[in-house]
């Protein structure tokens, strides 16, 4: 028997209904499967509703993006340089879909993210660059929008010479067209999880971009303090090895493991179920949560 903790839907990118979930996760062969939309519980309700139908063990999750400042406590935030390629990534599981301060941390985030790039280039346009929205999301090519991609496009209109210069001049934290990003903080996503009752797991450590296993169980410990429950060890983007290491920092430290496939419908080439999570880490990721609750 087997699980998937790590999953999204059409309610943040994938490209399958929440209510689809289920049944594929049953053809794939699942015993229980997890949805984790990026910042958003939207598609929970239609989901669980549906692996009811379906008799597959459904767990409600969330995947929040954080701040990865925490993971460099030595660089400044705002610097000048392109941002590391850093992602802290919070998975919640068995969150209360309606839990209040939940719902306030999603519409923060929707609305930092809907409004920093038009800001940034409205910016650009005062100095008298002519650079659209539009043009911004097509060299995103369906990542997520960033300030990188301004500087792109910067630089294809021969506005700068390099997205360094693009940094430094317009973009970084000292230039003339920043806006300061509001990101929710390690620490705000894994209590709002918390506050949701949920248990909270550091998604795909390998994407956090440290460079050494210290660095890794220096931060992992960092975000234990502040009320991490997990690790999620088994990855598509992890190698037997990543797994193995991750597993074992997750035991010395004292977290669970989590696994699952990341699947995102047709949108990316991930299968669900892929790799293959052993069911009982879904028991221990219930049982754990009944301990929390004080069920
Ligand atoms: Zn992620
Ligand atoms: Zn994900």
């Amino acid at each position: 028997m087997y699980c998937d903790l790590h999953t999204h839907s059409t309610a943040s990118d994938g490209t399958d209904a929440p209510e689809d979930l289920p049944t594929l996760a049953k053809q794939a062969g699942l015993s229980a499967i997890a949805l984790t939309d990026h910042d958003t519980t939207a598609g929970l309700e239609a989901f669980l509703d549906a692996a009811k139908t379906a008799r597959i063990k459904a767990v409600p999750g969330i995947e929040l993006s954080a701040d990865p400042a925490i993971l460099h406590p030595d660089t400044d935030p705002d610097s000048e340089q392109p941002p590391s390629v850093g992602t802290l990534h919070i998975l919640g599981y068995f969150i209360q879909p309606g839990a209040p301060h939940l719902a306030e941390v999603q519409t923060q985030l929707r609305e930092a993210r809907a409004q920093r790039n038009p800001q940034m280039i409205a910016r650009l346009n005062e100095l008298g660059m002519d650079i659209h929205y539009d043009e911004v999301i097509e060299a995103a090519d369906g990542h997520i929008i960033g300030r990188p991609h301004i500087g792109q496009v910067m630089m294809q209109k021969g506005y700068v010479k390099s997205i360094h210069e693009a940094f430094s001049r317009y973009l970084g934290g000292r230039g003339e067209a920043y806006v300061r990003k509001d990101r929710l903080s390690a620490e705000q996503a894994i209590q709002a999880i918390r506050d949701a009752d949920g248990l909270a797991v550091l998604a795909h450590p390998t994407q956090l971009g440290l460079e050494s296993a210290s660095q890794l169980e220096h931060a992992v410990a960092r975000l234990k303090t502040l009320g991490l429950d997990g690790i999620e060890t088994r990855h598509s983007d992890h190698t037997p090895r990543d797994t193995e290491s991750f597993t074992r920092l997750a035991k010395k430290i004292g977290l669970l493991t989590t696994g699952g496939s990341d699947y995102h419908g047709s949108r990316k080439t991930l299968t669900l179920g892929n790799p293959k999570i052993p069911y009982p880490v879904y028991e221990d990721l219930l049982e754990a949560h009944r301990q929390r609750i004080g069920a």
